[in-house]
């Protein structure tokens, strides 16, 4: 129910004293009535500064409001055009308007405030920003969404500069990485940070692909976007595969549009031989932290071969490493990680032999568990291991992810 400002909160003598403090100053109706905004509902502050102004027998506006510089009256409009425009090269549905207000004007606010107190008033930002919101509503059609704007139009109260911010639109799907040799996102050259250099033969990059690369090209073309973010649920050494469905959520940047055929992406992303994807559909951030910080067992297939011939009789021993594995940091990821020693479960094991000095394993194994160091032993930084059970060196792994036990 709408309760109109009611002139009988100045016969309280504090009211009317406040009333009398801001008056000695220069205030348009809006930043008139802004000072009483908690005071009754259903009217603008403009409405309630005109009411009140009436109260006291004055006319007109003074020329210059000194709280706003004239922006409800000279320049929202104007403003408002601009973000409308600046809408017009998104495709998209929701909309917030936030705004930076120059420090002086915060400072005038403040000062103000001091004399009259705070119980009553509404800040400048939220009116402006209210204003603003309501006015762009109506002129580009869009719907206003404090909670999870696809778009957010900055204004700056000072210079009228407008930055638009676009949400990025975030797709979850499955992926497989079929071929060896890819890592799972780019990988910029260190050396020239992307330039391009003799390191990476003018590239800017390490590797030729990625399953980033790969599965973004289809979906930056449909959106309009020139960037992703590609965050995976883990991710398989560059030398596996992964002939399991991982889950990631691919996030692309300022997207020009956001009404995409996800059927037909998925299409093209999988005329690829390298990677394929299944189940994509749209999601957000909160997607994106669950897809990363969930932990998943694994079950992983290796294809070893040994440097000597495999003595059988000391296969039964194999059985002694399904359980807990102390795994010091991989010598192979300790320069970018710290070197400590962790604990993780071996839960199913089992292996066939395919030649004299080939074996296959099939390990299920606690997320994070570092499979070729189970198998090698790292130089006795995993323990137990299948090489010392097995006292034979390793001489070539080729690893597959094939099962992720998705909850
Ligand atoms: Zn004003
Ligand atoms: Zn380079």
């Amino acid at each position: 129910m709408s309760m109109p400002f009611d002139l009988k909160f100045f016969d309280n003598p504090k009211n009317k004293e406040k009333l009398k403090i801001i008056l000695k100053n220069d205030v348009c109706n809006n930043c008139l009535g802004r000072q009483f905004g908690m005071i009754g509902h259903g009217m603008t502050n403009s409405e309630r500064g005109k009411i009140i102004r009436n109260f006291v027998k004055e006319s007109k506006e003074p020329t210059k409001c000194f709280l706003c510089n004239n922006f409800f009256r000279d320049e929202i409009e104007k403003v408002t055009k601009n973000v409308v425009s600046k809408f017009h090269d998104y495709e998209f549905k929701t909309y917030l308007i936030g705004s930076v207000i120059p420090d002086e004007l915060e400072k005038r606010q403040e000062e103000l405030w001091e004399k009259t107190g705070v119980e009553d008033v509404e800040p400048i930002k939220s009116e402006v920003n209210r204003e603003v919101g309501k006015l762009v509503e109506k002129l580009s059609g869009k719907k206003f969404d404090s909670k999870l704007p696809d778009a957010t139009a900055l204004v700056n109260l000072s210079t009228g500069s407008i930055r638009l911010q676009i949400r990025s639109l975030f797709v979850y799907g499955k992926y497989q990485k079929l071929a060896r040799g890819i890592p799972q996102t780019k990988w910029i050259c260190s050396d020239c940070g992307g330039k391009g250099c003799k390191v990476c033969h003018g590239t800017g990059k390490l590797y030729k692909t990625s399953v980033q690369e790969i599965i973004e090209k289809p979906f930056l073309k449909a959106v309009g976007s020139s960037k992703s973010a590609f965050h995976g649920g883990g991710r398989e050494d560059i030398d596996a595969r992964n002939l399991a469905w991982r889950p990631f959520v691919i996030e692309l940047v300022k997207p020009e549009k956001r009404k995409i055929d996800l059927k037909k992406l998925q299409k093209a992303v999988n005329k690829s031989n390298k990677v394929k994807v299944s189940g994509l559909k749209f999601a957000d951030k909160e997607v994106v932290r669950k897809v990363k910080f969930e932990k998943l067992d694994k079950t992983y297939e290796a294809v070893v071969d040994f440097e000597k011939e495999i003595n059988k009789k000391l296969l039964p021993k194999l059985k002694t490493i399904i359980g807990k594995i102390s795994q010091q940091t991989p010598q192979r990821v300790v320069h970018r990680r710290a070197n400590l020693t962790r604990f993780r479960r071996v839960k199913k094991f089992s292996y066939k032999i395919l030649g004299k000095k080939k074996m296959k394993f099939r390990v299920l194994g606690e997320s994070g568990l570092y499979i070729k160091e189970l198998i090698s032993g790292d130089n006795g930084r995993t323990k137990p291991n299948v090489a010392d059970l097995l006292n034979n060196k390793v001489k070539k792994i080729s690893l597959d992810v094939v099962k992720i036990h998705t909850k």
